[in-house]
């Protein structure tokens, strides 16, 4: 019996990264994939989001927002922009949005102006929230913790935190998306899995970017999420395939995929 497919909820196989070889990227990710999610990053990546969700619409499904590292100093006009896409098509999230303290703390209160109107979208549409926080995780969770008001929920997508951090998260309602992280060496979260609610976690790569033992330093794609479910196989003392059957569980109920 084949293996049951996981479901890669962070791709940006939309980059240029993926370019020259986009094909084999995705013939090679339906082998071990049954769904994608592919969160927009800024203005200029929206219509490469649509174009490859238009070729693979079985496999590839799209969420729209304004990465926290692409929000401008004047960020009103773009999230405007986006505002009046959210009516145009069908999406799956709200997202990629959030908070980042790491590549550049001058535009803080930009970001919680985008992250608000992002929350405003997804309560609109009643659609999942794509949370990024790099050197932001305290802040992003009160920022959603004040917005919560019984409508919204997403997933903090790799999420990398501590156990009090992860309960805080899901007492908000929110997921865990745990990507390729987990496979290092040095990382804490193998511990903290095993201790969360396993209906709460779905499966990322990230990809081009954090790659999982054993691809580290190379570019990263979604059928390599295979590594991170093996990592939360041997955390939960469980298969690799409850794994990705438990994972895909998940995110079919979060992104309400087809
Ligand atoms: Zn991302």
């Amino acid at each position: 019996m084949a293996s049951p497919k996981i479901i890669d909820t962070h791709t940006h196989i939309f980059v240029e990264e993926f370019s020259a070889d986009r094909n084999q990227i995705i013939t090679r990710a339906s082998e071990v994939c049954r769904a994608l999610i592919l969160p927009n990053i800024d203005e200029e990546s929206i219509a490469q989001v649509e174009a490859v969700c238009g070729q693979w619409p079985d496999l590839c499904f799209p969420a729209l927002g304004l990465h926290p590292s692409s929000v401008p100093e004047e960020p009103g006009d773009v999230l405007n922009r986006m505002e009046a896409l959210l009516q145009s098509r069908k999406w799956y999230g709200i997202g990629e949005t959030g908070l980042d303290l790491y590549w550049d703390k001058s535009t803080l209160s930009q970001q919680v102006v985008s992250l608000n109107r992002h929350c405003d979208w997804a309560i609109e549409y009643d659609l999942p929230l794509i949370l990024h926080s790099r050197e932001a995780t305290s802040e992003t969770i009160s920022l959603i913790r004040e917005r919560q008001d019984g409508k919204l929920n997403g997933v903090f997508h790799c999420f990398t935190g501590t156990l009090a951090e992860a309960e805080a998260i899901l007492d908000l309602g929110f997921y865990l998306g745990i990507g390729g992280v987990i496979t290092y060496p040095k990382s804490e979260l193998k511990n903290v899995l095993k201790a969360v609610d396993q209906t709460r976690i779905v499966l990322e790569t990230d990809s081009p970017w954090l790659p999982p033992v054993p691809y580290r330093g190379k570019r990263n794609e979604s059928s390599y999420i295979r590594h991170v479910a093996e990592a939360i196989a041997l955390s939960w003392h469980v298969s690799t395939d409850e794994v990705a059957e438990i994972t895909s569980r998940n995110a079919l109920e979060l992104f309400r995929l087809p």
